[in-house]
């Protein structure tokens, strides 16, 4: 799907951590909009999306001037205290239009100068391996969660045909972890996978995180609900999967190949 661009200049950049994010000191969004527009994204359902007319995933604000705003920001914020920064809550910063403007490889470029305690960037693309070089210059003070819902393309195709293909993002994480940036693999929200799912992953990460509508939408669930995200499921008939206990499946085939401490569930894989 094609998404329409627009140009802004925003008042703020770093926001205030809470709910979900309540390990955090701060939030940052360098887009507004995401052009993956997953079928599942429960940021569909908050003011930011409802607000405009246009449905999610067909526009995209590019916030302009954001390193430098970030600069001021990041300076002011680290003189009261610890800087936990999550990137990002409600938009991917690797979307396809990163390519071409930079704007979180420029919001890297002024923390790799003014380091923030912890940096979590949270992505579903592939482009993220562009940034290594600066990724590795924040050391053990970031990590990078790369999502990857299900080993299932099939799947991933119904979902959310626009995002990334599964094996791009698992061929991405093998570059950051080869380079030797942190990383996590987050199967969130738990889609349909395969037997093998955590035999590919163990290969390439040391830590993964489960989440699911029900633990991890902000709203019990109800967000997803309201997004009629069960059809999607009655539509393959894989009901079965759409329930809060279903990311068992998942968590015990993980726990077959993955250490306890190394398998998170929900809030406490995002936690700095
Ligand atoms: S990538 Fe994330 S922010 Fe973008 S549409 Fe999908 S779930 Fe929403």
């Amino acid at each position: 799907m094609k998404s329409e661009l627009f140009y802004k200049q925003p008042k703020t950049l770093l926001n205030k951590g809470s709910g979900f994010l309540s390990g955090y000191s701060h939030s940052l969004n360098p887009y507004t909009g995401c052009a993956f527009g997953c079928s599942y994204c429960y940021v569909r359902q908050m003011p930011v999306a409802t607000f405009r007319k246009e449905e999610w995933g067909t526009w995209v604000d590019i916030k302009q001037g954001s390193a430098e705003l970030l600069d001021k920001e990041l300076t002011k914020a680290k003189k009261k205290g610890k800087v936990t920064i999550f990137m990002s809550s409600s938009t991917d910063p690797y979307q396809p239009i990163e390519y071409k403007e930079k704007v979180t490889r420029s919001l890297l470029e002024v923390m790799v100068e003014n380091i923030p305690d912890f940096l979590f960037v949270q992505t579903r693309s592939p482009l993220v391996s562009r940034d290594i070089d600066l990724l590795l210059l924040l050391k053990d003070q970031a990590r990078v969660s790369m999502t990857i819902e299900t080993d299932r393309e099939d799947i991933r195709k119904h979902f959310s045909p626009d995002a990334p293909p599964i094996t791009a993002r698992l061929k991405a994480l093998q570059l950051l972890a080869e380079a030797g940036v942190p990383t996590q693999a987050t199967i969130a929200p738990v889609l349909p996978s395969t037997e093998e799912f955590p035999e590919k992953l163990v290969k390439l990460v040391n830590r993964v995180c489960v989440d699911d509508y029900f633990m991890g939408d902000g709203s019990g669930g109800k967000r997803t609900k309201n997004l009629g995200v069960l059809s999607l499921y009655k539509d393959l008939g894989l009901e079965e999967w759409y329930n809060p206990s279903a990311y068992r499946i998942v968590y015990d085939r993980l726990r077959k190949v993955f250490t306890n401490d190394q398998v998170y569930v929900s809030q406490e894989g995002f936690l700095p």
